[in-house]
């Protein structure tokens, strides 16, 4: 197979040379380094490729040319290779500009020229956006193939395990994808136990469980110790960052999470307000890094695994999970964060998964290509959700009830819809009824002066109000009336606190109801709903475990 390609573009000769022969001293093993000293044609490079089913990693382009600009080819050159990473090289005094442009073209990173020394400069950089295409990449003939049917739950549940688990599969549509009948009568699978996941070696799970597929690939599924320092429940940002800090501490630091690490966080494809990542960073990729920066230091991480109870036994917390085992710790921190409920309108429970989906934009927006779809919501994850399903389908509509979405969604996410021409917003509008045959086919909206219109849909992306996951923790630990877990101080003016509490000191900051159970991020009465607020408490928690375990 060929080797994946990297294209550098300037009109500069020297510049042009310059770049690639230190990009080519660096990563000419494992990539094709190929240049254009112009936007035209590095465009007819780059439709080339394609033709000729070459993988073209990353586009580097220099802003300032005759003719086409660097924003235009990046811009261009993601309809052809959307997992492209793209960079812009530009001059120190034009970073300003570059920095604009990131969402215009939605830009990876900038370089700015000189790029000396390169090994701080430039490798670091590209190693980096290396690392991030190829755990997204897929090459054409290897890798996990799941076969399904679009409308089918059971095969959106393996997608959704699949995705966020980032694990890079190939989804085949039964009825779209003519050739997978042929790989189906040769495996023997029916039409009753579909998805199958076809694995490299020709074999193939049928109808799987998160669990099998999971065991299935050598994901540890059991505890390794007896006895824990730390077990954390939840892998969102704030289980993560507490996994980090325990485990580099020294902490014997146990993670689980029931669906995939990453949480909420995890299914967003964009963080543009996270400190560090200046043009932006997709919540699979800074789950990768987290997850990888928390096995390096030593944090074990099981998943699928949920924890369905927790019994206080002399101070050990025993945790009881859904296959029946126990986990037994000295201190636990509860990080389960939120979940969207569910939309009440009538027919949206029949179709869940068949066409109604909860938070999972991204794993199904390739779905929806050129079909039109509705985004319920206006907050920021219904936003974003809008933004990436507009790189598909032809026509996202936004339903509101506000009169705008600027109360409730960051002013650059309402500027980028602003300037995306097949995203509507539908202000002071309801979802009514969603109708269908096995599938989503249509809505009836209420509008603003209580009309009803129907519109044909063929997908619905629901992000709205939220309710915390703390059901499985036991009653003495304390809840706010909407389930939200009381924490340190706040502890104290809730009715049942003295009941409950019996120590002879007061809970420390983010300690529960009951000592040595701690809780972070949105899971957390007052949590800020952010990454970094969660990102943040799931890191001093660990501080206050070790004040804890000290006593
Ligand atoms: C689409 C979207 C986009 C967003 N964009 C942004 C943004 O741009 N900027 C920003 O700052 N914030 C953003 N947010 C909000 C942010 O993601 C959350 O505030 C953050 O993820 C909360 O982290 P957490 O760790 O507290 O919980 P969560 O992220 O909710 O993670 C909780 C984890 O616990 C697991 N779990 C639940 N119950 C159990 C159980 N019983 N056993 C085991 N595991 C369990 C879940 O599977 C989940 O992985 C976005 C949210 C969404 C949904």
């Amino acid at each position: 197979m060929n080797r994946p390609v990297l294209l550098v573009v300037d009109d500069d000769a020297q510049v042009l040379a310059a770049l690639r022969r230190d990009l080519r001293g660096r990563y000419r093993e494992s990539y094709t380094i190929i240049s254009a000293s112009s936007g035209e044609e590095a465009l007819a490079t780059i439709r080339e490729l394609k033709a000729r089913g070459d993988s073209l990693a990353m586009v580097i382009s220099d802003q300032r040319m005759p003719g086409m600009q660097g924003t235009d080819v990046l811009a261009q050159s993601r309809d052809v290779y959307p997992l492209a990473r793209r960079v812009m090289l530009t001059a120190y005094s034009d970073i300003d500009a570059a920095i604009r442009a990131i969402n215009v073209a939605h830009l990876d990173h900038y370089l700015s020229k000189p790029w000396q020394p390169p090994e701080e400069c430039l490798f670091p950089v590209i190693d980096d956006l290396f690392d991030a295409w190829q755990a997204e990449h897929l090459p054409e003939a290897t890798g996990l193939r799941l076969v399904g049917h679009q409308w089918s739950p059971r095969s959106h549940a393996i997608k959704d395990f699949l995705a966020g688990n980032l694990i890079p599969y190939r989804w085949l549509d039964v009825t779209l994808d003519l050739d997978t009948q042929s790989l189906l009568d040769a495996a023997g699978i029916g039409a009753s136990e579909l998805p199958a996941l076809f694995f490299e070696d020709g074999s193939a799970l049928r109808d799987p469980e998160p669990r099998q597929v999971a065991e299935r690939l050598g994901r540890a599924l059991s505890a390794t110790l007896d006895l824990y320092d730390l077990v954390i429940v939840g892998a969102g940002p704030a289980g993560l960052a507490a996994a980090v800090y325990g485990a580099s501490e020294g902490l014997r630091t146990l993670l689980l999470d029931r669906h995939a690490p990453g949480g909420q966080a995890g299914s967003s494809s964009r963080i543009e307000n996270y400190l560090g990542f200046p043009t932006g960073v997709t919540g699979s990729d800074l789950t990768r890094r987290a997850v990888m920066q928390a096995q390096r230091l030593g944090a074990e991480l099981l998943v699928p695994i949920e924890v369905t109870g927790v019994s206080i036994d002399e101070g050990y917390k025993r945790l009881t999970l859904s296959d029946g085992r126990e986990v037994l710790t000295r201190t636990m921190l509860a990080a389960t964060g939120m979940e969207y409920r569910e939309h009440p309108a009538s027919g949206v429970a029949d179709h869940t998964s068949a066409g109604v989906y909860y938070g999972a934009a991204t794993t199904e927006a390739p779905a929806f290509r050129d079909r039109a779809v509705l985004v319920v919501g206006g907050g920021n994850s219904a936003g974003q959700a809008a933004m990436y399903l507009s790189r598909y389908a032809k026509d996202v509509q936004i339903v509101v009830r506000r009169d705008s979405l600027s109360p409730t969604m960051s002013r650059y996410l309402v500027e980028q819809i602003e300037r995306t021409p097949n995203i509507r917003v539908r202000a002071r509008t309801e979802l009514e009824r969603v109708e269908g045959n096995g599938h989503v086919e249509r809505v009836v909206l209420t509008l603003e002066d209580g009309e009803s219109l129907v519109e044909d849909i063929d997908a619905i992306f629901v992000f709205i109000g939220t309710r915390p996951r703390s059901d499985w923790l036991p009653a003495r630990v304390l809840r706010d009336a909407k389930g939200f877990v009381l924490t340190g101080r706040e502890l104290l003016s809730d009715a049942a606190y003295a009941r409950t509490w019996k120590e002879p000191r007061e809970p420390l900051p983010l300690e529960t109801s009951v000592p040595g159970v701690f809780a972070a991020g949105d899971i957390r009465a007052g949590a800020m709903n952010r990454v970094a607020s969660a990102v943040g408490e799931g890191s001093i928690a660990v501080r206050f475990i070790h004040e804890y375990l000290a006593q």
